[in-house]
């Protein structure tokens, strides 16, 4: 009796703090949109308290059920579990990044250890992967549809790529490996921001400023005074500085200094350096993907990916590297040419690329961004984004003040189909502010799926960090955000149009060298002067954006193209190179690149993008084998808006694929089985090197 009415007790309390939380109820709110004007910051812990604890009575409930492991039952009902987990966190972590406060930076770092802790307990949960199993072992004779098969084997496979296939002892010597992975990989970005920190280029005679603009100078002697250094000015290897600085800078010794304390971060022979944890990372990758079963790193991240392996990246990569390179060496030769008509005695070297590059630019292809700005009203891109969507798939977006906003600057529209039908909710949050970090990106705060029946829509959002209006103008953005604006919008409606069953496989959570298609074939159509000249109107004039404006966009964009490729295969080949390695015993680092780049044929004007020691996508970030997908997607966007192009821009019949093939299906198939259905063929990357003028 007593143990009852505990458990009652026990019960009582619960619901009493649940029903307090809004995070923990049904959403009344339109559409069932976050009620951010009821959410307060102290709701956030108890809700993750005890969305976990509902998500492991969840698990409990999979792993107990006494009947036999079946598709329903374990897999579906895994995937199903965690839902009030994914909203408290969605809330919680979505506001966090768009407008954040102390507080919350506190809970996050409080959150670390108890997440962690409650995703290995799930993962590593004997009985529950032993039914997974049972139901993998069996899919061949279960009628599963593609959709329940893609579901299945993610769920699988992530579990066996975590270990969970290994005996007690192997599974001991995978963790430690990953622990010490991530130390190393702490440390190598600790050492990475060291070395950045480190250097500083004091200029204490005004005459080595000499062909720097006034910005650059002013804020060179805002650093000298952070630095300490007041009435000098200061250089750092932070991008905003360095890059300017080889850009303008006439004085080529000083160009060089700082060039080189750039490339040779964390190869210094100092405490800072990172040869020895690249070396142990590699070996440690390789010796981790052997023991799970996979020839060599690459094998092992590259299966769940579109590429699938890593002789299909290399092949992708060297397609793109001999035009690439052979236009970087007319790049050079424009530039040596340059330099011997001046009267420089010398060779061209890496630390001249970007002041000979800039000279060339503003000689040949001089764009002024005020000139392109007033053609670019905030108002008239989000009309240009909504035409471009509504003509391709007939959608359309209605503002709508019932809904609840998490700040006053944010949006919120109504998505509806061609039918008038209701689509989902989106949010736009467009300009910068103290409490929003950095950048461009699209989230969610609800995933389309399908649950007991009921369609459950898309609830996005798009946050940027655009221009905002001043004095009596409006927001004018330039040439790069408008494009930023249609990339963004590309994922919101890559998530607004899923149509699944299943939260695990819907909308974007599709693999990463495949996620940034929708995103940026959006940008093809915002940069066509077809399009252009339907939303790129003058603000205060309405004229249409001129003719020769739209070609000097067209030309800046293809400038210096040999140059970027090239730098960027070049490191996109060093990540594979060390991750394709089957056996590492010994390491240089340094004799490894060299012949790396050798093999081949970097020119010594240009080194990779990143070298080994500050290639942080790779070893500190979760890029390892997978700097390639960048350019991967590009040729995918570029290849199937060729498919528009050849036809028309807005061909109804190739929409419809590109919506049901793509858009909707999320992850349910194998994404170049999806491709192929849109396109007919596999994706050329001809139409990549022709947008980058490299043909
Ligand atoms: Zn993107």
């Amino acid at each position: 009796m007593g143990a009852l009415s505990l458990l009652v007790l026990g019960s009582c309390t619960r619901s009493n703090e649940t029903a307090m939380n809004p995070l923990l109820q049904e959403f009344e709110t339109p559409f069932g949109v976050p009620p951010f004007d009821k959410i307060e910051t102290e709701h956030y812990m108890p809700a993750f308290k005890e969305a976990m604890k509902r998500h492991n009575e969840e698990i409990e409930a999979i792993t107990s059920n006494t009947e036999a492991p079946t598709f329903e039952n374990t897999v579906a009902a895994f995937d199903y579990s965690g839902e009030t987990l994914d909203r408290v966190s969605n809330v919680f972590y979505n506001l966090r990044s768009a407008d954040t406060n102390d507080e919350m930076q506190e809970i996050a770092k409080e959150l670390v250890p108890l997440l962690s802790e409650h995703r290995s307990n799930i993962n590593l949960d004997p009985d529950l992967f032993a039914r997974i199993k049972t139901v993998w072992d069996q899919r061949e004779s279960l009628d599963l549809t593609r959709e329940q098969e893609m579901l299945l084997d993610k769920i699988y496979k992530r579990f066996v790529r975590g270990g969970a296939n290994l005996d007690e002892e192997d599974q001991a010597n995978l963790r430690k490996i990953d622990e010490e992975l991530s130390m190393l990989s702490l440390q190598f970005g600790e050492n990475l921001l060291n070395e950045t920190n480190n250097f500083k280029l004091v200029i204490k005679d005004s005459a080595n400023l000499a062909g720097l603009p006034e910005s650059v100078i002013a804020g060179a002697a805002d650093a000298a005074k952070e630095a300490g250094e007041e009435g000098n000015w200061v250089f750092t290897l932070h991008k905003p500085s360095w890059i300017p600085f080889l850009q303008y800078s006439e004085k080529r010794d000083l160009r060089e200094k700082i060039y080189k304390a750039m490339y040779n971060r964390g190869n210094n022979e100092n405490e800072n350096d990172n040869k020895a944890i690249v070396e142990k990372m590699v070996k440690l990758r390789t010796e981790r993907s052997g023991l799970l079963g996979y020839a060599n790193h690459a094998d092992y991240m590259l299966e769940d990916r579109m590429a699938k392996e890593p002789q299909n990246v290399y092949d992708l990569l060297m397609k793109l590297w001999d035009p690439a390179l052979s236009k970087a060496k007319e790049e050079a030769a424009m530039m040596q040419e340059m330099i011997d008509r001046e009267g420089g005695d010398f060779e061209l070297a890496s630390w001249d690329w970007w002041y000979y590059a800039e000279k060339i630019r503003k000689e040949k292809y001089d764009l002024d961004e005020e000139e392109t700005r007033p053609y670019f009203s905030l108002d008239d891109v989000r009309e240009g984004v909504f035409y471009v969507l509504e003509k391709l798939y007939g959608v359309t977006f209605e503002p709508n003040d019932e809904i609840p906003l998490y700040h006053e600057d944010a949006m919120a529209f109504e998505v509806k189909d061609k039918d008038g039908s209701h689509q989902g909710v989106l949010y736009m949050d467009f300009h910068p502010r103290a409490s929003k970090r950095a950048g461009a990106w699209s989230t969610s705060y609800r995933k389309q799926h399908v649950r007991d029946g009921e369609n459950i829509t898309t609830v996005g959002s798009i946050v940027c960090n655009f221009s905002k209006p001043t004095g009596d103008k409006p927001a004018l953005l330039s040439f790069d955000e408008t494009l930023t604006f249609f990339h963004e919008m590309g994922h919101a409606i890559h998530g607004l149009l899923s149509d699944c069953t299943y939260p695990g496989i819907s909308g974007t959570s599709v693999p990463r060298d495949f996620v940034e298609l929708p995103s940026q074939i959006m940008e093809n159509w915002g940069a066509h002067p077809d399009v252009l000249k339907v939303y790129a109107m003058h603000y205060e004039t309405g004229e249409p954006i001129p003719d020769e404006l739209i070609e000097k966009i067209d030309a800046a964009g293809k400038f210096n193209q040999g140059f970027a490729t090239v730098e960027y295969l070049a490191a996109s080949v060093l990540d594979m190179d060390y991750h394709t390695l089957e056996q590492v015993r010994e390491l240089d680092v340094n004799e490894f690149e060299e012949r790396s780049m050798d093999r081949i044929g970097l020119i010594d004007a240009i080194i990779p993008r990143y070298r080994s020691t500050y290639f942080s996508h790779i070893f500190s970030g979760g890029y390892s084998a997978g700097y390639y997908s960048y350019i991967w997607a590009e040729v995918l966007d570029k290849d199937a808006f060729k498919a528009f192009e050849e036809t028309s821009l807005f061909n109804p019949e190739l929409a419809s694929k590109f919506r049901e093939h793509i858009l909707s299906s999320g992850g349910t198939d194998d994404p170049m089985e999806m491709y192929l259905r849109f396109r007919g063929q596999e994706p050329d990357p001809d139409a990549l090197l022709e947008a980058r003028g490299l043909n």
